[in-house]
């Protein structure tokens, strides 16, 4: 067997069908890299490891009646520790949830339950997803499998760390404002986040309602085309989630289809790592070469997206964040009356950059402030959205860089809120837009850090992307 750290989920699957090796053989594999290498990068919060070996072992039975049906037969698969398993801890990073055992699967496990996957693990993360280096975690942070001085990028830190360093072919995390993109860059893996309405967010722990999505990661384009393609589809447990064609995209992603990329100029402005631009310079003249069109673009809103979304997305998460009480979920601090009981267990619960958001949150939606601040970014997101159906108008794809840096330093941003913020500054627009963006390995700076490139689509656009990042794998070749 080829090493199985580099091994695809399509190569998994095709190996169990021809009997290479047993689904219980490849589960252990990942359970013990899992325990050694992701136990090192501190990637899991929790290993799965009852529920997985049982899984697979009765995959192996199926096998051996001739069944293998399920698109994931046997993929080993780690998801973010937002998103609900039942019988074991979701914690979303924080001491608030300590004890919280779900009794129920959230849609997207169940509907890879449904495809056979196994499930080894729940990923360390920012904590309640917030946060874009993985720092802001109650079970400390996570390092970059690629130097382990570095953040794996965050909030979905854990889950990129896991498939970067071979542990699983597929994660999920979750992204409201670039912590599957941003994440995947750093680490040198694909990541997507879909379209909103895509993949139901039933069980997904809430951050910011109208921008949450859980999004898939891997390290090749056919993969992440897949777990996607298992994972969405309109629930009826999530009122959001939308119907739509979803075809079997891998057998759809070779093609000789030719694409119009625009360019957005706001985004290649001051702050961006020159070694950044030269790299998705490189991909443009790679691409123009095997007969693709680029055309500038202007998205004259976009740079007031990091206000925009901080503002919308700290006042969601004000709001969906009031039900962590000590009453609820999770932990509870023992004081004299309700009202000091609520307070302490939320003071000693929540970490600082939670309490942050939930302070400005609530300060942009109070009386007084809530015109200046969350109405008017409402009324610019919408500005922000419109840019894009214009751009789409013209173009099929839209490039930008993923972030306008290779992963930084442990330590390095923690106390400096602002420049932190600023990572999401090309991620952010495509979540309050609510359109698909993915983010692809696209070479690497000057000192071999891995760069990453975006591609944006229209609204249920996901083909055009995969399609797009099969076309680069195959002529950077
Ligand atoms: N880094 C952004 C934030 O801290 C995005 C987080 C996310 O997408 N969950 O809000």
């Amino acid at each position: 067997m080829k090493e199985y750290s580099k091994l695809s989920a399509a190569e998994i699957i095709a190996g169990l069908k021809k009997g290479s090796f047993s689904a219980v053989e490849i589960c252990h594999e990942a359970l013990s890299a899992a325990k050694n290498i992701g136990h090192k990068l501190n990637a899991f919060i929790t290993i799965t490891e009852g529920k997985a070996l049982e899984q697979a072992k009765a995959l192996d039975q199926r096998m051996e009646r001739g069944d293998t049906s399920g698109a994931l037969f046997g993929v080993p698969l780690a998801i973010k520790d937002n998103i609900c398993l039942s019988d074991y801890p979701t914690t979303c990073a924080s001491h608030i949830l300590d004890g919280f055992v779900p009794i129920y699967d959230a849609t997207c496990v169940q509907k890879l339950n449904e495809a056979d996957a196994v499930i080894i693990g729940k990923t360390n993360m920012d904590e309640f997803a917030m946060g874009s280096s993985n720092e802001n975690s109650y079970y400390g942070a996570v390092k970059n499998p690629f130097d382990n001085n570095l953040v794996p990028g965050g909030s979905s830190g854990g889950s990129a760390a896991a498939v970067a360093a071979g542990i699983v072919p597929i994660a999920f995390g979750s992204e409201t404002g670039g912590s599957v993109r941003q994440p995947a860059a750093f680490c040198g893996i694909y990541g997507l986040k879909p379209t909103y309405g895509a993949i139901s967010r039933y069980g997904l722990v809430a951050f910011a309602s109208s921008m949450d999505q859980i999004g898939s990661m891997a390290r090749n384009p056919y993969d992440l085309a897949l777990a996607f393609g298992v994972a969405c589809g309109r629930d009826s447990s999530d009122s959001t989630s939308v119907a739509f064609d979803h075809p079997n995209y891998p057998q759809l992603m070779t093609t000789n289809r030719k694409f119009t990329f625009g360019i957005p100029r706001e985004y290649f402005g001051d702050g961006i790592d020159p070694d950044v631009s030269r790299n998705i310079d490189e991909v443009k003249k790679l691409l123009q070469k095997d007969g693709h069109k680029f055309v500038d673009i202007s998205l004259p809103h976009s740079p007031l997206a990091i206000a925009v979304y901080y503002i919308i997305a700290d006042a969601e998460a004000s709001s969906n964040l009031a039900r962590f009480d000590g009453v609820r979920y999770g932990r509870r601090e023992k004081d004299e009356d309700l009202i000091a009981m609520y307070r302490k267990t939320r003071s000693a619960g929540f970490g600082m950059e939670v309490k942050r958001r939930v302070i400005l949150g609530t300060y942009v939606l109070s009386a007084g402030y809530y015109d200046a601040y969350y109405l008017k970014a409402q009324q610019v997101r919408e500005l922000i959205r419109r840019d894009f159906e214009n751009a789409f108008q013209e173009v099929d794809i839209l490039m930008t860089p993923t972030s306008p840096t290779a992963a930084f330093r442990i330590g390095e941003k923690i106390s400096d809120t602002l420049a932190m913020y600023l990572s999401d500054i090309f991620t952010a627009p495509a979540n309050l837009a609510g359109i698909p963006a993915i983010s692809i390995p696209c070479g690497t700076v000057s000192d071999g850090r891995p760069v990453g490139l975006q591609l944006m689509a229209t609204a249920f656009g996901e083909l055009s992307l995969f399609q797009a990042a099969a076309r680069l794998d195959k002529i950077k070749g």
